[in-house]
C-alpha cells in the first residue's frame, strides 16, 4: 500500500471493531486515509465527517477518525452515495471524498453477480470459493490502490455542521416519556414524542 497513515495494526483493530473485513470497509478505511492526510484526525470534535450512505465503510471512519454519533461529529445523509465529507472546525477546511463510478461502479463483475446471487438462494460450495477469492481479491485491489485513483477529492464550500446542542427535554403526555424538545411534536395541544404523534396519526388516517 502506497502512501499509506494507517498502520497494519490499526487495519487489524478496525476490521475487529466492524466485526469483519469486507470490501465496504476497505472502501472507508482509504476514505479515511483521504482525511488523515487532508484534514487529520479527530482528537475529540474537531473533526466532523458528513457520510452519505450507511454501509459498513462508515464503521472504518467512526473507528480511524474518531468521528462517532455520540459526539456528534459523525453525520449521516441518507442520499446512498458513495460520498464522505470531512471538515475541519478549526479553520474550516473541508473536502469532498467521493469514490470514482469507474472504480466502483462495475456492475457486471464475478463478485456482484455472486453477491446479488446469494440473495435469491444459497450458494453451491463451489460458488462460496469463487465469491470468498473475488472479495479477497476487491479488498486487495481497494487497499493497493492509489487514494486520488479511487476517490474523487475536491473542496467543499458552506458552513460547517454545528456541533451537537444541549437541549431541554419535555415529557410526552401520551407515553410520560422524557424527548428531546426539538423531536417532540404538538398535537391537539399535546405535547407527543414521536412515536406517539405519529401513532395518533395512523390512527386518524384510518378512520378517514
Ligand atoms: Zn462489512
Ligand atoms: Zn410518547
Amino acid at each position: 500500500m502506497n502512501e499509506t497513515q494507517v498502520s497494519p495494526e490499526l487495519i487489524q483493530k478496525t476490521i475487529d471493531f466492524h466485526g469483519h473485513s469486507c470490501p465496504g470497509l476497505a472502501i472507508g478505511i482509504r476514505a479515511a486515509e483521504v482525511a488523515l492526510r487532508e484534514v487529520g484526525r479527530s482528537s475529540d470534535e474537531e473533526v466532523v465527517a458528513v457520510v452519505e450512505n450507511d454501509n459498513c465503510a462508515v464503521d472504518a471512519i467512526q473507528f480511524l477518525l474518531s468521528c462517532t454519533y455520540g459526539k456528534g461529529n459523525l453525520v449521516h445523509l441518507d442520499y446512498g452515495k458513495l460520498a464522505f465529507n470531512f471538515y475541519r472546525r478549526s479553520d474550516g477546511k473541508a473536502i469532498r471524498v467521493i469514490g470514482r463510478p469507474e472504480i466502483f461502479g462495475h456492475q457486471d463483475d464475478e463478485f456482484i453477480n455472486l453477491r446479488k446471487t446469494k440473495i435469491m438462494r444459497d450458494l453451491t460450495g463451489e460458488e462460496k470459493e469463487r465469491l470468498k477469492r473475488s472479495t479477497a481479491a476487491r479488498i486487495n485491489q481497494i487497499m493497493e490502490a492509489d487514494l486520488d485513483e479511487l476517490f474523487e477529492i475536491t473542496p467543499v464550500q458552506g458552513p460547517i455542521p454545528q456541533k451537537a446542542q444541549i437541549l431541554e427535554s419535555l415529557i410526552c403526555e401520551a407515553c410520560g416519556e422524557r424527548t428531546i424538545e426539538s423531536r417532540t411534536r404538538r398535537f391537539l395541544g399535546q405535547t407527543l414524542c414521536i412515536p406517539c404523534f405519529e401513532a395518533r396519526e395512523n390512527k386518524i388516517l384510518m378512520r378517514e
